[in-house]
């Protein structure tokens, strides 16, 4: 019955690990959604398993639903932020701090930013000078063209930071449309 492409259930040793996606109620802070559980049934035993990737997948999920229940960026908004400034992920960190792969992180909804990390990007994607003072502090300067991964220099353009509304859904019905 399975091929090699299919993963062979560790219960029984001898089904195969059919993955699904069930839904996932859940609750954080008084709001209410129901989010994509991944998971794997074996078609022998009927055993209920979830691999690696489906935990990460499904942690995720979850972390990316606390961000919008505390009105932080998203990971795609981040990601949008960073590459409006013209920022790789390892000089973003460099200059607004986090460690090195803190922008993986936050990107891929793997760990929330926290709220003045938060504060600190919406300020310095509004703020040109903010942003200048921050990587003068980081030993950045702004003409090292080693920070940017872009030809043209930063604020040439309007940056103005519209992803901000989206991550402020209504207090009422925003999240109750999650998938
Ligand atoms: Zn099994």
């Amino acid at each position: 019955m399975s091929n090699k492409h299919e993963k062979i259930c560790p219960v029984c040793g001898e089904g195969c690990l059919r993955p699904q996606v069930g839904k996932n109620p859940v609750e954080y802070k008084g709001k209410t959604t129901e989010l994509d559980l991944h998971y794997s049934v074996c078609d022998a035993c009927g055993s209920e398993q979830a691999g690696p990737d489906q935990l990460r997948a499904n942690k995720r999920a979850m972390v990316a639903f606390k961000k919008r229940v505390d009105g932080l960026l998203s990971g795609a908004e981040v990601r949008a932020l960073r590459r409006r400034l013209r920022l790789k992920q390892a000089v973003a960190a460099r200059i607004f701090g986090g460690g090195p792969v803190a922008f993986s992180k936050y990107e891929s909804d793997d760990v929330a930013q926290s709220e003045a990390m938060d504060r600190l990007m919406r300020l310095a994607a509004d703020m040109p000078e903010a942003l200048d003072y921050l990587r003068r502090r980081a030993g950045l300067e702004t003409t090292d063209p080693h920070w940017s991964d872009a030809v043209v220099p930063p604020f040439t353009q309007p940056h103005t930071l519209t992803v901000v509304s989206s991550s402020c859904p209504d207090r009422e019905t925003g999240y109750r449309k999650c998938a």
